[in-house]
């Protein structure tokens, strides 16, 4: 008898949802069609007006049925949704997930495990420790060193720096933990931690090169009373840029300030001997994020975020209450570990893709999409009409179109969208609107990249 079979159907079925089987295959097999075929680039959000008029009304008392409500999701809805796989979609950080990644996705949701505690969550979380080992293999951390997956790099952000805040506290007292250092060019989603822990930012100025400098943080920690932490940025998110971590990493040692490493886009950066050396000194941080759904080939949603020291993260997150406190402290509880109790075992998908195709691929897959990136810079410097403000250190260019204002990278920027050619989105880069590219896709070819750039920013395109 196969473990299958063990369950009657009477235990497994409740009456009052009926047969689902026929329900079941048919949203696996719309999983499979999206799973492997190619989603339509084309940028087609529309008012939910229109949306609503051609679907009808969803929510009925008697239910559409799968058949019809997997027909609106799938002809109507879904294409309504921005393929952020697409190997031309070059803007915001774009995602280029593996197949095996996607269609695992679907399985781990099927199994519905319960990943916050040992206890309930074992074999998943066991595997999840084999992705995030990896990773502190990758950072040169100690075995003290440990971290759990959540929804995205905003949350793992929020939650190292409350570790951090109640490790300064501990040590320190409440006035010691106040202000969290980091430069401008840090993502938004510091300010927005900051705000919901009530805590100060310190804006550094940038060096020319846009970095976060030990001598910039060692000034601003003296000026200050009570920063408990400063973040570094490997890369920024605008401009790819990675922080001087080693010292900063320096500076964190001497006034014993928690040093928080943010790379949910540029953490993956740390597989690639190419542009290794940029995160010297990550090795005496005391947390780091990554995002697997921007540059490591997960889908969404899923941060990694590791801390050198696991303990401490515990001390400062773990949850109690009377019908928790059954729960195995020993244990290996997620949970205890971040700003969140409940949790899906996000980390599989990424998993399991690491665990299929080794990290060689992986190695492999993120050289390629920075040769992509410095193969586009350098086409860019040849061209009459474009010039390239900021070289990829990882994987984005920043560049411009001289002549064109504010409206005319607006316009340009809508019409390819629309038309599905290319995704490349303005921003602002040093006071001025300009062009941003960022490459985190393996099947973007530089030449496709180019050929539109050249032709759509012609002195006599329309
Ligand atoms: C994307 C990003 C974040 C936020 O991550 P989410 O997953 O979108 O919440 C934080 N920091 C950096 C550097 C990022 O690029």
């Amino acid at each position: 008898m196969t473990a299958s079979e063990e369950i009657t159907p009477s235990r497994a079925v409740p009456e009052v949802w009926g047969d689902e089987t026929e329900i079941a295959w048919a949203a696996v097999h719309a999983a499979a069609r999206r799973i492997t075929r190619p989603a339509d680039p084309k940028t087609t959000a529309r008012p939910a007006s229109e949306l609503a008029a051609e679907v009808g009304a969803t929510i009925t008392a008697g239910g559409l049925g799968a058949t019809e409500t997997l027909r609106i999701f799938e002809d109507v809805l879904a294409p309504a949704t921005r393929a952020q796989d697409d190997p031309l979609n070059l803007a915001y950080v774009p995602a280029a997930p593996t197949i095996a990644s996607r269609a695992f996705d679907a399985t781990v949701s099927s199994f519905n495990i319960f990943a916050g505690t040992w206890e309930a969550g074992a074999g998943a979380i066991f595997a999840e420790n084999e992705a995030i080992g990896w990773l502190i293999e990758l950072l040169g951390w100690p075995d003290t060193a440990g971290g759990c997956f959540m929804s995205g790099g905003t949350i793992g952000n929020l939650s190292a720096l409350v570790a951090a805040r109640a490790y300064v506290r501990n040590k320190r007292g409440r006035d010691a933990a106040r202000a969290i250092v980091c430069t401008h060019d840090a993502h938004s989603s510091i300010v927005a931690a900051a705000r919901v822990m009530d805590a100060d930012v310190i804006l550094v100025e940038e060096d020319a090169r846009g970095h976060l400098t030990g001598p910039a943080a060692r000034a601003a920690i003296a000026e200050h009373e009570g920063v408990f932490a400063v973040v570094a940025s490997a890369g920024t998110t605008n401009g790819g840029i990675v922080d001087d971590i080693g010292d900063l990493a320096d500076v964190c040692e001497e006034s014993d300030v928690w040093l928080h490493i943010d790379g949910a886009y540029g953490g993956a950066g740390l597989a690639a001997p190419s542009v290794r050396s940029r995160y010297d000194g990550v090795e005496r941080a005391h947390s780091f994020i990554v995002d697997p759904h921007k540059w490591l080939f997960a889908p969404y949603d899923c941060c990694a975020l590791v801390y050198r020291d696991v303990t401490l993260a515990r001390a400062a997150h773990a949850q109690h209450a009377g019908y928790l406190d059954a729960i195995d402290r020993e244990a290996w509880n997620p949970t205890d570990l971040a700003v969140h109790l409940s949790r899906r075992a996000r980390g599989l998908p990424f998993w399991f893709s690491l665990a299929v195709h080794g990290t060689d691929r992986y190695v492999r897959a993120i050289e390629q999409t920075i040769a992509t990136a410095r193969e586009v810079a350098a086409g860019i410097a040849a061209m009459d009409t474009l010039e390239v403000l900021l070289e990829p250190e990882l994987s984005v260019i920043i560049f411009e179109r001289p002549g064109w204002a504010a409206e005319d990278y607006q316009r340009w920027s809508k019409r390819l969208a629309v038309e599905g050619r290319i995704l490349c989105v303005p921003t602002v880069w040093q006071g001025r609107t300009t062009l941003r590219l960022v490459f985190v896709n393996p099947a973007t070819r530089a030449e496709q990249v180019l050929d539109i750039l050249r032709e759509t920013t012609a002195p006599d395109h329309p």
